[in-house]
């Protein structure tokens, strides 16, 4: 069924608590937690607590759930008082962009200079 656990998929084992993470902030659709490899002071991702394999096929299907993932980007952002000198919010969608976990997430990054294009 669409949006169902996947049982070999690391983030919906963060979902499920089998894989340990940082968590930050909470929902009852999403999970917000430390990027293990932070590129920037500030590094977390939100991750819809369904599975779907990005953010383009996340919102297609359950845009609320979508809307959920971009709300509370914004909100770790408040949390972590990034909105005076901004913050990226990067949706990698297929391998060609970078993206490694087929699980949909947003990228919230700050607390440095960002500059543009990213590489
Ligand atoms: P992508 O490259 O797919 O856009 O982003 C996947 C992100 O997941 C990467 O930034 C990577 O560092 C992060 N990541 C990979 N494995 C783990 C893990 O086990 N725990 C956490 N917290 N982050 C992870």
């Amino acid at each position: 069924m669409a949006g169902e656990r996947q049982p070999d998929c690391l983030f919906c084992k963060i979902v499920s608590g089998e894989v340990p993470a940082t968590v930050v902030r909470e929902t009852e659709t999403t999970v917000a937690f430390r990027d293990i490899n932070p590129q920037a002071p500030t590094h977390v991702l939100v991750i819809p607590k369904v599975h779907y394999p990005d953010a383009a096929t996340l919102a297609a299907a359950e845009p609320g759930v979508a809307a959920d993932v971009l709300r509370e980007a914004g909100a770790v952002a408040d949390d972590e008082k990034l909105d005076s000198s901004g913050y990226r919010i990067v949706l990698n969608t297929g391998s060609g962009a970078g993206q490694t976990v087929f699980h949909a997430h947003a990228h919230v990054l700050g607390g440095r200079g960002l500059t543009w294009p990213p590489g």
